[in-house]
């Protein structure tokens, strides 16, 4: 969708956003910016301004912290994104939920079809919506087509927990957020979810809480 044209060109407003250093700002859901969707990235920043703000997104995101982080949630309507997933999680969890260690990735105009029809249910949270998470099924894997922060061709087949945080950041740029995909019944607090809800699979979530899995 195109930027309306009382906004600054998109490199005058990544200049301003990036001159206060540090972590960026991160927008909260209710803010337009998470629901107009993006412009595909063409050069409209080049290739030093890429770089740096493609660096703001990782600090920012590793300081939140969170595993993705898209440009909108920085105020940017650019179809950019960054992922990186450490996993530091018990071995039980990363086996349930096949969070495996993703490395650090930037997605340039990403988009993603399903490969199978296979789904896998889990609570997720978004650095948009903070203080809740929520159950959400996604494709258990995804083909994810796009470019990287050089440009190079991206196609590659992401699979658990990868295939769910691409899904998610891509979704960010269509203008989607989690909440949209998610099993409302399950929404849960931070607080009820370290309760409640630290088991590997959400399944006695489910049932207490009253809503379906795949
Ligand atoms: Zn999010």
């Amino acid at each position: 969708m195109a930027t309306p044209p009382n906004h600054p060109p998109l490199a005058e407003q990544v200049e301003a956003l990036l001159a206060a250093g540090g972590p960026l700002p991160i927008v909260a859901a209710g803010d337009p910016v998470l629901r107009r969707g993006t412009e595909r990235f063409d050069g409209q920043l080049d290739s030093a301004l890429l770089a740096r703000f493609v660096e703001a997104l990782h600090v920012t995101m590793r300081a939140a912290p969170g595993v993705g982080l898209a440009a909108p949630q920085v105020g940017v309507p650019l179809r950019i994104a960054v992922i990186e997933d450490p996993a530091e999680v018990p071995d039980e969890v990363r086996q349930a939920r096949g969070r495996v260690p993703q490395p650090f990735r930037v997605l340039v105009n990403p988009s993603y079809e399903p490969v199978g029809s296979r789904r896998a249910a889990f609570f997720e949270g978004c650095l948009s919506v903070p203080g809740w998470a929520a159950v959400v099924a996604r494709h258990s894997e995804v083909r994810l087509t796009g470019e990287d922060e050089h440009g190079r061709a991206l196609d590659e087949v992401f699979r658990d927990w990868p295939a769910r945080i691409v899904q998610h950041e891509t979704d960010h740029l269509d203008g989607t957020l989690y909440l949209d995909r998610a099993e409302l019944r399950s929404l849960s607090s931070n607080e009820v979810m370290a309760q409640r809800w630290t088991q590997p699979v959400p399944d006695e979530a489910a049932r207490a809480l009253g809503f379906p899995l795949p």
